[in-house]
């Protein structure tokens, strides 16, 4: 049985790595195809010239390499970790530790963020790589070795003191709820995903960046006037001192209840004029009026209602734990050995949640052009930050339906000018309020 169990797990981690590797191969063949025959889409015409288009192939080039040996590097670390007798080991290990603590589930909590560590621990040279090799090659990079060695002790900080109590409710829970544990542990990590919405932006982000209104009078009296048609508290608009770590350019929207939040990137408010600012922020409230965090929320409780449910059969299966050395099934290894082994089996969630987010995306546009009657700032903005951030400009259609989270700027640019073009859906009354 075990045999089969580890068979049945490499054959899709195999199938995951092949589906992920031939799209992205695809991926860098098509655009080199596309920029080699000179078939720049028609929306960057006049707005890239071909060196900054040629200096776009070769970031999306690099970052495609990067995605070759990333992948092949995480799949070779998971194997490891689950067949090389790395699980028991570490079990042992905690195991003495935790007796020492005279905390309830310490054993098992080590064990957890031991194996967290040992990831995190891992993959530091990609990561690396990825800030000071490949985004520095490109001038993307800002972050010294300081900001960085901060950055990661600050994670080690967070992990500890949010990561701790966090598992500490889950391992009890499950001991002490009986058979239908699952359902009491989804509600506890139902609500602490919704605290998390609230505590994210307001305590955790302004760790590592800067939050402050806008300063500029005339943007900020633009800024409140829209808001104020939205009904959106402008106290709730700031811009973040990305420029600290990347060159890149974004802008976004999180939060629960009081702590929702539009966050637009320094780098930002540099490579746009007023009217195009406005625009992305249209698109922001979009995000907002149409309660798209609520609905990741919601969806995602799906998920984890069914994960647990999962989990708790495979935890009377002990087959299963002797496949990764582990002699008898236990609480805080059966966490672990899910969380590693469920990817393979659910990667196809990826583009389907990604579908969903490129109709949200979809939606803030619509919704943006509506706002302000009109879709050439948005349309501007969206080709400004492709050519700013040297996204790849024509992206191969299978891959960008598995991967993006965005529609292509080319789908955006046409979805905005089909939206300007038809009927003008409502606009919100002056000074109408959310509930
Ligand atoms: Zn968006």
């Amino acid at each position: 049985m075990e045999t089969f169990i580890a068979g049945l797990f490499l054959a899709f981690l195999l199938t995951e790595l092949a589906i992920e590797s031939l799209l992205n191969e695809a991926n860098i063949r098509h655009l080199r195809q596309e920029w080699r025959e000179g078939r720049l889409p028609d929306v960057f015409a006049g707005r890239v010239n071909d060196k900054t288009y040629e200096k776009s192939v070769g970031y999306a080039e690099a970052h495609g390499r990067f995605a070759r040996w990333s992948g092949a590097c995480g799949a070779v670390l998971t194997l490891v970790v689950l067949f090389g007798g790395v699980l028991p080991w570490l079990d042992r290990l905690t195991g003495r530790v935790g007796a020492l603590v005279p905390v309830a589930e310490a054993s098992g909590i080590l064990f957890c963020l031991g194996v967290g560590g040992l990831f995190a621990l891992l993959s530091l040279p990609l990561r690396i790589y990825a800030t000071f090799v490949l985004e520095e090659r490109f001038g993307f990079n800002k972050t010294d070795p300081r900001t960085f060695v901060t950055d990661r002790l600050k994670g080690i900080v967070l992990a500890v003191v949010l990561g701790a109590p966090f598992l500490y409710g889950v391992l009890w829970l499950m001991k002490a709820t009986g058979t239908w544990w699952w359902v009491y542990v989804f509600v506890f990590i139902f609500a602490f995903q919704a605290l998390m919405l609230v505590i994210y932006p307001t305590l955790i982000a302004p760790l590592f960046n800067r939050f402050e209104p806008v300063a500029d009078g005339a943007l900020r009296d633009a800024i409140a006037a829209l808001a104020g048609r939205v009904g959106l508290r402008t106290s709730g608009i700031f811009t973040m001192d990305g420029s600290k770590r990347s060159g890149h350019s974004n802008a976004y929207f999180t939060g629960l209840g009081k702590a929702k939040r539009i966050v637009l990137f320094d780098t930002l408010l540099e490579q746009l004029s007023r009217t195009q600012l406005l625009s992305v922020l249209a698109h922001e409230m979009g995000h907002y009026k149409m309660r798209h965090v609520l609905k990741n929320l919601g969806l995602s409780a799906l998920f984890l209602l069914a994960g647990l449910w999962v989990l708790s059969v495979l935890l009377d299966y002990p087959p299963l734990f002797r496949t990764f050395g582990l002699e008898q099934p236990a609480h805080h290894t059966a966490l672990v050995i899910f969380s590693l082994i469920s990817g393979p089996f659910t990667f196809w969630l990826g583009p389907v949640m990604n579908h969903l987010s490129r109709r949200h995306e979809y939606e803030a546009d619509a919704y943006a052009v509506r706002l302000l009657d009109d879709g050439r700032p948005l349309e501007e903005a969206l080709v400004s930050l492709t050519v700013n951030n040297l996204s790849n400009p024509t992206p191969h259609p299978w891959y960008s339906a598995y991967h993006a989270s965005h529609p292509t700027t080319v789908e955006r640019v046409r979805a905005i000018r089909e939206a300007a073009a038809g009927p003008s859906g409502t606009v919100p009354a002056a000074g109408s309020v959310d509930g």
